[in-house]
């Protein structure tokens, strides 16, 4: 019962973040998003281009020691914690060592 409780107030909470996110003056969408400095670097200068590094990492990901968030510039030094990250915010994360 409890659980479902919490399943229920979790949709809707995401149901009010979605209304939001959609009404944001001038946000912008997932797909014009700025690439961090770093990734940039790395010679990744488009969402597009993170995303086919990261679909060359996948097989070694979990075997990282180093992972950046080229949407928020964090960097997360376990890839449990970057995984966490990838769910959450839906964000493609690089492993950068
Ligand atoms: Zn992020």
């Amino acid at each position: 019962m409890i659980v479902r409780q919490a399943v229920a107030s979790s949709r809707s909470a995401l149901g009010t973040y979605d209304g939001v996110r959609d009404h944001v003056p001038g946000g912008a969408t997932l797909s014009q998003a700025a690439v961090s400095e770093r990734a940039q670097a790395r010679g990744l200068h488009t969402l597009h281009a993170v995303k086919r590094e990261l679909l060359q990492q996948r097989a070694t990901w979990w075997g990282g020691g180093e992972f950046h968030c080229p949407l928020c510039s964090v960097d997360f030094a376990e890839a449990q914690r970057a995984a966490e990250h990838v769910v959450r915010a839906q964000h493609p994360v690089l492993r950068m060592d």
